[in-house]
């Protein structure tokens, strides 16, 4: 009876026969069964489509994580709708233009934000479900019956979400069935995923990588699921021993290297540790085979483009990499309308099933970004060696142009990374009068023995010129978001008056 939606009827298939098998836990709660899941997801969608929501209509949804919210996405796309998530720490404000911008049917909220979303929600029904799985969505799901699935085509539209929004207005990438669909059947034969798979869930699912890399990964495969709310380092290392998979970005492992009770025993379980969503350090790569025997397992993707690229399973893991492009997926390497020779620098294009459809009703923008032939720009500078291994340099509005010459931030912050006592930097560039900008290096130390000159010196003779920072400055920590992102964005505009006269 699931059949005729293209993304429901895949996920719903690799559990057939699970029905009374569990598929999630979460603390504190009853676990669910892959069958208890799906029956869920029906009685959502019966709900949806009783609030009006027609085949193509968007569900707007800022709500905390849990299993119900899970059920609330399967429902939505069971209904024929669009789902579209939001980070729960979007403001208000922010939540208007997402409101006004994707005019959804229906909107999803925190108790907590009823009455401040009711005031922008403007024709859209306004339900909401708390952190425990309750609210008056709930309640209009509660008792319903089961639900056919709406038949929904592999180009038809899934889900939409709205990308990090680091220049300009945030832009909502338009995801079809077959784009989700096709990347997690990859992704889940590329990682080995089975039934016997036990995976520690401790990212937020308003973003691709829980939502769609983690959860989707899972049901495809049939594997089982250890929810967490959020990332907590008690909860993962209670997990580890009985656990199979951890997917993670890079704060994850940091974070859990910081605690003396990761250790190769508690470990010894564990067959795949993956780190994704920004760039993991090689040094924590070092850190953590060292303690865990694991080789961490770097893959990279962005929200329009699911998964692109990703370290083998069974070859070789290289720190630093983000390996090669996944089956299916062609990449390449751009500078001034031609590929680049091996090893080195230009922008990164990707094509194939996983690339999305476009910005919603933003036409010029996704004309700008996704070419007629099918090749996505991604914005990421990237090089590939002669093996074949992707390497990102980082992100081509973060080049920092200075007095002519070209800089990679990513050359100085490797270098910056491996000068003894230096946890981790960010390279920038803030306007400059004489040389339009200047290279500007904000330093993290591991403690505080180390002084700004040790670094100079480690630098020199080792970077051109041009390239040396004109300042350094000693942070405690880098300013990050949610999924672990350096946000360079705000560094630049705390020290954009650094060299100017005023
Ligand atoms: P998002 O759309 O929020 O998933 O962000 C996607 C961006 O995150 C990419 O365009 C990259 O700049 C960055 N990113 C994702 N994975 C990696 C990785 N493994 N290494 C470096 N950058 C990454």
């Amino acid at each position: 009876m699931y059949d005729q939606n293209h993304l429901i009827s895949r996920l719903h298939a690799a559990s057939a026969g699970y029905e009374t098998r569990n598929f999630a836990t979460f603390p504190a709660r009853a676990s669910v069964t892959f069958g208890e899941l799906f029956a869920g997801a029906e009685r959502n969608a019966a709900a949806l489509v009783a609030m009006g929501v027609q085949p193509g209509d968007r569900v707007a949804v800022q709500v905390k994580k849990t299993i119900e919210a899970i059920q609330l996405y399967l429902g939505t796309v069971m209904a024929g709708g669009v789902f579209l998530p939001l980070n729960t720490a979007y403001t208000t404000a922010e939540i208007a233009y997402f409101l006004g911008d994707a005019t959804p049917r229906v909107v999803v909220c925190d108790p907590e934000r009823e009455d401040a979303i009711r005031e922008i929600a403007g024709d859209a029904k306004l339900v909401t479900l708390d952190a425990k799985g309750y609210g008056s969505l709930t309640d209009s799901v509660v008792g319903r019956g089961g639900f056919t699935p709406v038949a929904r085509e592999a180009d038809d539209l899934a889900a939409i979400l709205y990308t990090s929004g680091t220049t300009g207005r945030s832009k909502g990438a338009m995801l079809s069935h077959h784009n989700l669909a096709s990347n997690s059947a990859t992704l889940k034969d590329y990682w080995q995923f089975t039934d016997q798979d036990v995976l520690i869930h401790a990212l937020p699912i308003f973003h691709t990588h829980g939502l769609f890399v983690a959860t989707n990964v899972a049901l495809f495969a049939g594997a089982r699921v250890v929810f967490l709310p959020g990332f907590d380092a008690d909860a993962i290392l209670d997990a580890m021993p009985n656990a199979t998979a951890l997917m993670g970005v890079p704060t994850f492992y940091t974070r859990l290297l910081a605690d003396d009770r990761l250790t190769r025993d508690r470990a010894a379980n564990m067959r795949l540790f993956i780190s994704g969503s920004a760039p993991l350090l090689v040094d924590t790569h070092e850190q953590w085979e060292a303690r865990t025997g694991h080789r961490i397992l770097e893959r990279y993707g962005m929200t329009e483009t699911n998964m692109s690229t990703s370290n083998p399973y069974d070859g070789d893991r290289r720190a630093g990499t983000v390996g090669f492009p996944l089956p299916g997926v062609e990449a390449r390497i751009m500078a001034d309308g031609a590929e680049v020779g091996t090893d080195e620098i230009g922008v990164l294009e990707v094509r194939g099933s996983n690339v999305f459809k476009g910005y919603w009703q933003m036409p010029e923008k996704t004309a700008e970004e996704l070419r007629p032939d099918g090749w996505f720009i991604t914005g990421d500078m990237a090089k590939r060696d002669a093996d074949g291994y992707v390497t990102i340099v980082g992100r081509e509005k973060d080049l920092v142009i200075t007095g002519g010459f070209n800089v990679y931030p990513k050359e100085i912050e490797s270098l910056i990374d491996d000068v003894l006592g230096v946890l981790e930097s960010a390279v920038i560039g803030v306007p400059h009068p004489d040389f339009g900008e200047a290279v500007v290096a904000i330093v993290v130390a591991e403690n505080n023995g180390l002084s700004i000159d040790q670094i100079k010196s480690a630098l020199d003779g080792q970077l051109a010129k041009f390239k040396q920072p004109k300042q350094i400055i000693l942070l405690p920590e880098l300013p990050r978001n949610t999924m672990g992102k350096v946000q360079k964005k705000a560094l630049r505009e705390t020290y954009s008056t650094l060299f100017s006269d005023g």
